[in-house]
C-alpha cells in the first residue's frame, strides 16, 4: 500500500527546500517540517492549528484509516475552550445549540450555555479542505523516532518534529483504570421529534454495569443521535443488547423510527492513577492527545487539552521534536496536575461507592452553580470547587473514602495483591 494522499486542490502548503515528492502512490522518501502520526481528534486539530498559525510550515498528517477521526461525535461546552481555540473549531461545528439539559432520578435542569457538536464526517470534510495534500490516508506508520517515521509500505518520511497522536491503549494495567464506553445510533424518524436542544445526561434508567445514562442530540427536525453510555468496571460492550435498548429508549420517548443512519462505538480508560505510560524520552516522538495522557480523567474529554497543547506547540519558534518537548515540559505539570483531583473522584466513584449509586456523583455536580459545572468540564476546577464536590460526595463508608484519597494507597494495594498472588509455575 502506497497510501492515498488527499487532495482537495486547496491549501497544500508551500514546499520546503528539502527533497520532497508528493505524487499519490509513489513510494519515494520525503522530508518535511512537522509529521503528525494519527489523524484522530488530536492529530487533526494540531495539524489544523499549525496550518492556521504557521501556514509556511510543511506538514504531513498520517492516518492509517481511510477517513480522519473514524466515526465519532464529540460534544463540548463553549466554556471548555478559549476564544482562539473557538476560531479553529467554528468551521468544524456540525450543530450548535444555546442550551442543554440533564435529567437524573431526583432532578432535572436546563442550562443556558453554547453547546456544540462535531461529527466525524463534517470534521473529515473540513480538515481535508484546509489541509489538502498534507494528509496521507490509508497509511499505517510501523516505526518512528524523533526524526522520521516509516510507513507500512516502506516509505520513510523525515521530519524536524514528530508528534505521536495514535490514541490511547484501551487495555491498561489491570486495576488501574475503569472505562467509559458507549454506543451511539443516528436515527431518522417518521415525524419531527420536537426536541429543541440536547439532553446531555438522561440517567432515568436502571443503573446496570455502573453509571448508565442516555445522551440525545437533535441534528435536524427528524434526525437525532442517541448514545447509551456506561462508567463501567470493564471495557466489554454487549452490542446486541445496547442496540435493542437504544431502540426501546426511542420508542419510550414516543419517537417513531424510520431508519438507522449510522452507528458508532467508543471505549476509553477512566484512569485511577497518573498515566505513567506517556513517554517524554529523548529520541522518541512527542506524544500528544490521549496518547500523551492529555484528557480529563473523569469525563475523558480531550478536546480542551488538545487545543491548549496545539496552541502551545505552535508557538515554538525553531520547531523540532526536542524544542517542542522542552516547551511542553513547562506546561505539562499544571495541565496534568489538575487531573489529580479528577482521579480522586474516579477512585471514590469506582472503589468507595456501589456501582448502582455511581450516578449520584454526577447528580450532585449538576446541582451546583453553573460556573462550577463549567469549570469541572473544562478541567479547571478551583480549590473551592474541589472541596464543594468532595463535601457533597454520596454517603460511603469513611474507611473506604479515606483509603482511596491517596493514589499511593491504590498502588500499594495492587502491588501487595501481586506479591501474594500464587505463582503460575
Ligand atoms: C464514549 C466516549 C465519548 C467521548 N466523547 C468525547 C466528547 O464528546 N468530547 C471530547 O473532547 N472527547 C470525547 N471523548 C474522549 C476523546 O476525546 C476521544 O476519544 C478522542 O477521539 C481521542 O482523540 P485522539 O486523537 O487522542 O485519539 P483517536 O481519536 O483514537 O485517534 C487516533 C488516530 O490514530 C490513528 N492511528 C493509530 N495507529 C496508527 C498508526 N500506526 N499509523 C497511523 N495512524 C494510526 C487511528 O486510526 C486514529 O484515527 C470520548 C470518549 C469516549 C470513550
Amino acid at each position: 500500500m502506497g497510501g492515498a494522499i488527499v487532495s482537495s486542490g486547496k491549501g497544500s502548503g508551500k514546499s520546503s527546500n528539502k527533497s520532497t515528492n508528493h505524487q499519490a502512490g509513489e513510494n519515494s522518501n520525503e522530508s518535511c517540517d512537522l509529521v503528525i502520526v494519527g489523524g484522530g481528534l488530536a492529530g487533526s486539530l494540531t495539524a489544523l492549528t499549525f496550518a492556521t498559525l504557521k501556514p509556511d510550515l510543511q506538514i504531513r498528517l498520517i492516518e492509517s484509516g481511510n477517513i480522519l477521526s473514524g466515526h465519532q461525535t464529540w460534544v463540548f461546552r463553549e466554556s471548555d475552550v478559549g476564544a482562539a481555540a473557538m476560531d479553529i473549531l467554528r468551521p468544524l461545528l456540525s450543530n450548535s445549540w444555546s442550551e442543554y439539559s440533564v435529567e437524573f432520578p431526583k432532578m432535572k435542569r436546563s442550562f443556558s450555555q453554547n453547546f456544540h457538536c462535531i461529527r466525524s464526517q463534517d470534521f473529515h470534510r473540513e480538515v481535508t479542505a484546509k489541509l489538502g495534500s498534507r494528509i496521507l490516508l490509508d497509511s499505517k506508520v510501523n516505526k518512528m523516532s524523533d526524526g522520521f517515521v516509516v510507513l507500512e509500505s516502506g516509505k520513510v518520511i523525515e521530519g524536524r518534529c514528530i508528534l505521536d497522536a495514535r490514541g490511547i491503549d484501551v487495555a491498561p494495567e489491570a486495576g488501574l483504570s475503569a472505562f467509559l464506553k458507549s454506543i451511539g445510533i443516528e436515527f431518522k424518524l417518521k415525524s419531527p421529534h420536537g426536541l429543541k436542544s440536547p439532553v446531555a445526561v438522561d440517567a432515568n434508567c436502571p443503573q446496570l454495569d455502573g453509571f448508565r445514562y442516555f445522551e440525545v442530540m437533535p441534528l435536524d427536525e427528524k434526525r437525532l443521535i442517541v448514545f447509551e453510555n456506561y462508567y463501567s468496571d470493564n471495557p466489554k460492550l454487549n452490542r446486541e443488547r445496547i442496540v435493542r435498548s437504544l431502540e426501546s429508549y426511542v420508542q419510550r420517548k414516543g419517537w417513531e423510527k424510520d431508519s438507522v443512519l449510522r452507528e458508532e462505538t467508543s471505549v476509553l480508560p477512566v484512569p485511577m492513577v497518573a498515566n505513567l505510560s506517556a513517554s517524554l524520552t529523548a529520541g522518541e516522538p512527542l506524544q500528544i492527545g490521549t496518547r500523551g495522557g492529555y484528557f480529563h480523567s473523569t469525563t475523558t474529554d480531550s478536546l480542551p487539552d488538545t487545543l491548549r497543547i496545539a496552541e502551545i506547540l505552535s508557538g515554538v519558534s525553531d520547531l523540532s521534536t526536542a524544542s517542542a518537548r522542552e516547551t511542553l515540559m513547562k506546561f505539562r505539570r499544571p495541565i496534568l496536575s489538575r487531573q489529580r483531583f479528577y482521579r480522586i473522584l474516579n477512585r471514590l466513584m469506582f472503589f468507595a461507592s456501589e456501582p448502582t449509586l455511581r450516578f449520584n456523583f454526577f447528580q450532585n455536580i449538576y446541582e451546583m452553580p453553573q460556573e462550577l459545572i463549567e469549570r469541572f468540564y473544562a478541567g479547571r476546577s478551583s480549590w473551592s470547587d474541589r472541596l464543594r464536590i468532595l463535601r457533597r460526595r454520596p454517603a460511603m463508608p469513611f474507611s473506604r473514602t479515606f483509603s482511596n484519597l491517596r493514589e499511593r494507597n491504590l498502588r500499594d494495594r495492587l502491588s501487595s495483591r501481586h506479591d501474594t498472588a500464587p505463582s503460575s509455575n
